[in-house]
Parts: structure tokens; sequence; C-alpha cells
């Protein structure tokens, strides 16, 4: 087994006499940025005017622009939209890079895929909390973390793996476990995991099931439960004891439709196409494809975006939640309700 690092492996030295820029504030700068001042890590915000700059400072933070927090740091993470990275880079973090500092990333993305490419005199690190942002801080807050995998692209300093793991342990990920990974590692696996499994898997999974049952006449109500909510509990089993746990707590009945069903669902040829997109994720086609995308102003996105809000699994759904006040709300309205 490879070798999981926890508290006991971090020497939080190296980093404690350094100053920590988290460029950006959203959904990971939120919660690596809190998390690395309570772990007792001196941090600044490098952000543009605007919303996060507002929360950035209600949050206690120092927020600087872009350029000026690079000045003033040693190390630099980059949590903006992996999109926007590239321009800001080019911009405003480049020229003000010093020789011996740290630039990091939280996906390997650009650095991978040559969309930004580092001076040759700094540490070039990756911390990727294997968890969306709004959890790393969750459970920081519950005494606990999120597993992360680090990664050293370019050593200038002989610190960079140190520094690497003293910035995982802040964030909280030493609690739960620190992974070492590669650049390519970790993008390739973090797009295949998002596509074929976590994301793209998952919500077609979900609305071939709820069609296939209302196609068939059964009440949408009736398709929502079985296909969308009961989904979680599942999950939970899963997350908690693996594929067996979920085995021990279904009927026997449920267990042999697993057994003889599942297999015709996922199959031989879904495993092709899983192939398939793992070598479009290798050979830079899915990067090209997404940076295009988004020179275009994301024409395709936008539509597709459109045309799943309307879908019935998400309306009947919306109406269905509001009946089950025990539902926890969704994030984004949490924080809506936040602010008002
Ligand atoms: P978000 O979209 O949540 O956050 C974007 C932040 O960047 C906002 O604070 C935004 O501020 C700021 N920003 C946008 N444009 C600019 C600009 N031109 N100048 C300065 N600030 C700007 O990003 P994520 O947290 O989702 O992603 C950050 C990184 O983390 C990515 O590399 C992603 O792949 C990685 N990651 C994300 C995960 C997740 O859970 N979301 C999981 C693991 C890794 P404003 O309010 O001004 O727009
Ligand atoms: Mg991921
Ligand atoms: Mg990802």
């Amino acid at each position: 087994m490879s070798k999981v690092l926890y508290e006991k492996d971090i020497q939080k030295e190296v980093l404690q006499e350094r100053t920590v820029a988290i460029v950006g504030y959203g959904s990971q700068g939120h919660a690596h940025a809190q998390n690395m001042r309570e772990s007792g890590y001196h941090v600044i915000i490098g952000l543009r005017p605007g919303k996060s700059q507002k929360k950035a400072e209600a949050d206690g933070f120092e927020v600087l622009s872009v350029a000026d927090a690079v000045k003033k740091a040693d190390v630099i993470m980059v949590l903006l939209p992996d999109e926007l990275q590239p321009a800001v880079y080019e911009e405003s973090i480049k020229a003000n890079l010093k020789e011996g500092n740290a630039l990091a990333f939280a996906h390997g993305f650009n650095v991978h895929f040559s969309q930004v490419v580092p001076p040759d005199n700094v540490d070039v690190f990756l911390v990727a909390p294997k968890g969306p942002g709004h959890i790393v801080r969750r459970e920081f807050e519950n005494g606990s973390g999120v597993p992360s995998l680090y990664g050293v692209y370019q050593d200038v300093t002989g610190n960079c793996r140190e520094i690497a793991l003293a910035y995982a342990q802040g964030i909280g990920s030493a609690r739960a476990g620190i992974l070492e990974t590669s650049y390519q590692e970790e993008t390739e696996t973090d797009l295949f995991g998002e596509q074929a499994v976590l994301c793209g898997g998952m919500t077609s999974l979900v609305k071939a099931g709820f069609e296939t049952l209302t196609n068939a006449g059964y009440q949408p109500e009736v398709a929502y439960f079985e296909c969308l909510h009961e989904m979680k509990m599942i999950v939970d089993l899963m997350y908690e004891g693996g594929l067996e746990n979920v085995r021990y707590s279904i009927s026997d009945t449920a267990q042999w439709g697993d057994f003889v069903s599942g297999s015709r669902v996922i199959n031989d040829e879904t495993k092709e196409r899983m192939q398939e997109i793992l070598e479009e994720i290798q050979s830079g086609e899915f990067a090209k494809g997404w940076i295009l995308e988004n020179q275009a102003n994301r024409p395709e996105y936008n539509a597709i975006n459109a045309r799943e809000k309307n879908l019935q699994v998400e309306q009947i759904g919306k109406e269905l939640r509001e009946l089950m006040p025990f539902v926890k709300k969704p994030l984004q309205q949490e924080e809506q309700n936040k602010e008002q």
C-alpha cells in the first residue's frame, strides 16, 4: 500500500516562517484560508474588487490585489477557476514571483496542460483536497479533515516537499491522510473521476433510471425517491464500509438484483467508453476542447446547462424537497440566506 502521511509526518516550521497568499476566495479559497489561519499559518488573500473581496475582509483577512499579495508572499496558492488561471497568472502573478517562492495549485490542469508555465527559479507544488471546498471547511470545523493528494512539480529550494506537506496539514488533511501523487496523475485521475463516475456517470445514471420509470408511466414522485433521493443513503453506506456494507444493509432480493442486473447497466461496452474518455483526457483532447469552449464564451456549456435545469427530475425534486424540511438546504441557498 502507498504510504499515507499524518500529523506526525509534518514539519510545520517550514511554513510557519513564511507568508501564504491564497489567490481567490471561492469554494476552495475560503476553506484553505480559514483552515490555514486556524492551523497557525500567516495567510493573506489576493483578489480583485468584488463579492469575494468583501467576504474575505468580513472574515478578518488582509486582502490585497493579486499582484500585491504575490509580492508580499513566499507561498502562493492559486485558487481561481481553472479557466481563468492562465490570464490572471500572466497579468498579475508571473512578474511578481521572486526566486525561491513556491507556486501552488489545487488541481494540476493548467500546469500539466501547459496553460501556466512557471519560471524555473520557484518551487511548484500541488495540494489537491479530495472533496468540495465547503466540505474541506466543514470537516475541519468538526475536528476532522478531507484527504489530500500532494505533488512536487519542481523543487528549487530543496524544501518543496516539506512545504507542500505543511500546507496540506494546514487545511486539515493530515487528520484524514495525505498521499503523494504527480501533476500528471492528479490531473488525469481527477478529470476521469468527475467525468466517468462522480459527476457525469452519477447524474447520467440517475437521469436514465428516472426517465425509464416515468416513460413507463410510473409517478415521477416515486421515480424521484427511487433513483435520486435514496442514492445518498446507499452512498453513505459505501463511504462507511465499502460495497460489503451496502450489501449487509440491503435485502437479499436487492443484493441478488445487484448481482444479476448491475453488470448489464454498466457492462464491457460502458468500460470501453470509459477507456475512450480516459484516452481523451490523457491525450489532451478534452483539455483542448474545454479551453476552446471557454475562449468562445461557452456556447455549448450554456446550452446544456439551461436544458438540464428544465428536466422533470429537477422540477419534481424541487417540489418534493420543500416537503422534506430535514433535507439539508443546498449550499448555494444557505449562503444566500446568510447574506440577507
Ligand atoms: P471558485 O469558482 O469557487 O472561486 C473562484 C474565486 O476566484 C472567487 O473568489 C473569485 O472572486 C476569484 N476570482 C475570479 N476571477 C478572478 C480574477 N480575475 N482576479 C482575482 N480573483 C478572481 O473556484 P474553486 O474553488 O471551485 O476552484 C479553485 C481551484 O481549486 C481550481 O483549480 C479547482 O480545480 C480546484 N479544486 C476545486 C474543488 C472544488 O471543490 N470546487 C475541488 C478540488 C480542487 P469573485 O467573487 O471576485 O468572482
Ligand atoms: Mg476532484
Ligand atoms: Mg476536478
